[in-house]
């Protein structure tokens, strides 16, 4: 079939709003062939690709897309694959209307190529083929740790393990992929296509040990010692801040990412069946307006809530969300209370939590991160009924690498300092990647951080 010459952009069926918010799977389907042929057919091929320069592992976007245009949608996988571990986790979550969709020069004229859903349809259909086994490397005797299964220990991992080195990741939790399974819920990602991405890094040689917190049962120097040529550590931004008010500590506050590590990697959806609780709650508010929020109250209304608020301190325009999990959420039911601020979560005799006390917010001057800052209006102050907050207002990096491992330089938000391009810290034979080095930031940022110190350490390794 010839592919009409202006199509618009193609949408991806998806589940309705009423059927979805009743399970926790995938909402959207992704392409069928002939939308992902038509949707490919958009793409001008531009000789200066600036859409490349938007992504930051600098996926070969209009090569890819020729490849689907054409039909030989293996091949589209396989060029993607070069640069990029995870293509159908980033297909899926990377915020591409701020990164490579962005720079699309159809986006000036109005709608971008839809690069993400064309990466996901080339992963999802390389998937769903038998998988390739990379031809083993010449092994070059060297060995490295890497600390966290997450986005950046994953894809410096696995490019070690492509040039020869004998990797072995050593991850806290008792499954791999960091944020990928026990931040981000199902119905966004689901867990299977992060597990046949892990596959395939397992595949290509990574070993992978659980239930290892590093400085617990061993310490960075410790790995040196015992024969480590070289580490990575990418454990990420995974410690919750909170808002410092009154009811904090009452039965039925959350963080986002216990209420979310408790619904996705625990599985508390299916409770009895498996054995960690979550609260069942009728009225949730979730305070934050961010992806991480928007996650949080969509789970919390599958979880069976009547009622769900979003509580944010500025307008709309500010929400750090991606524009399309705010319309999903909107879609789903949850309501948005914006321009408020708790003051206080307030408590029963029992110690659990019966309501939040708010303030009403106008906006101000801009601060320091651009954004106008709010502003308390007097005299605004009101009460709403709740049994549960989850608080979603941003996370840091845990301390515990940094305070077992004398000379690692630590910056002032408890973020570790390493060099962007290599990724090598304070220390010698030490580097760091992903949140962990910048603070909370994306999936594919992970991945780009993860993918410079593998080359890097392989240049130090080899003499370079
Ligand atoms: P992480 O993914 O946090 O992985 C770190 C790993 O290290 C974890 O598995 C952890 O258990 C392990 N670890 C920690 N300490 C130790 C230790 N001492 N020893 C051993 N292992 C340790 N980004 C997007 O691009 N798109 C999105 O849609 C999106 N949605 C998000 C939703 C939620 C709920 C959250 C929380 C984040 C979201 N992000 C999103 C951000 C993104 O997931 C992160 O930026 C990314 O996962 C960072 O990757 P990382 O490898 O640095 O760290
Ligand atoms: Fe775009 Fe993310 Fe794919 Fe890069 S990895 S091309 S930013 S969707
Ligand atoms: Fe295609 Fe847009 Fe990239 Fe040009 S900028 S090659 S139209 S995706």
């Amino acid at each position: 079939m010839k592919p009409p010459a202006r199509a618009p952009r193609q949408k991806m069926p998806e589940q309705s709003a009423e059927e979805r918010v009743k399970n926790f799977r995938e909402v959207p389907y992704g392409y069928p062939p002939e939308t992902a042929k038509i949707e490919a057919a958009r793409c001008l091929q531009c000789k200066t690709a600036p859409c490349r320069q938007g992504c930051p592992v600098e996926v070969r976007i209009p090569e890819f897309i020729r490849k689907i245009r054409e039909g030989d949608f293996a091949e589209a996988n396989r060029i993607i694959k070069g640069d990029n571990a995870l293509p159908a986790v980033c297909g899926r979550v990377c915020p591409q209307e701020d990164q490579c969709e962005k720079l699309c020069v159809l986006a000036k004229k109005g709608e971008s190529v839809a690069i993400g859903r064309l990466e996901r349809f080339a992963a999802d259909y390389g998937l769903a083929q038998a998988p390739e086994t990379p031809p083993p490397a010449a092994p070059t005797g060297r060995r490295v740790a890497v600390v966290g299964a997450g986005p950046a220990g994953l894809t410096c991992a696995g490019d070690l393990a492509r040039l020869g080195h004998e990797v072995t990741i050593f991850e806290a939790f008792h499954a791999p992929g960091g944020v990928l399974v026990y931040g981000i819920p199902e119905f966004r990602l689901p867990k299977a296509i992060v597990q046949a991405e892990v596959d395939a890094l397992k595949r290509a040689g990574v070993k992978i040990e659980l239930n290892a917190v590093i400085g617990k049962v061993e310490t960075i120097d410790e790995l040196l010692a015992e024969g480590f040529d070289a580490v990575f550590i990418g454990t990420g931004a995974g410690l919750p801040n909170f808002m410092g008010i009154p009811g904090e500590n009452l039965g039925g506050v959350y963080s986002a990412n216990e209420y979310l590590t408790r619904s996705n990697l625990m599985k508390a959806y299916r409770f009895p069946d498996f054995d960690t609780p979550i609260i069942r709650s009728r009225r949730v508010a979730v305070v934050g307006g961010g992806n991480v929020a928007m996650d949080a109250a969509r789970t919390a209304l599958r979880l069976g809530a009547e009622e769900v608020r979003l509580v944010y301190r500025r307008s709309r325009e500010e929400m750090p969300a991606r524009i399309e999990e705010i319309h999903h959420a909107e879609e789903e039911g949850v309501r948005f209370e914006l321009l408020t601020n708790p003051i206080e979560i307030l408590g029963d005799d029992q110690g659990r939590t019966r309501g939040m006390r708010c303030l009403r917010m106008k906006l101000g001057e801009p601060d320091a991160s651009g954004r106008r800052r709010p502003v308390p209006m007097p005299g605004s102050e009101f009460e709403v009924e709740l049994d549960t907050v989850i608080i979603a207002i941003g996370n840091t990096p845990n301390p515990l690498i940094p305070s077992t491992t004398p000379d690692l330089k630590v910056g002032s938000h408890g973020t570790i300092v390493a060099d962007k391009e290599t990724g090598l810290t304070s220390k010698a034979r030490v580097f760091a990647g992903g949140d962990i080095v910048t603070g909370a930031a994306t999936v594919i940022e992970a991945m780009g951080a993860g993918k410079r110190a593998a080359r890097a350490i392989h240049a130090q390794l080899m003499g370079g």
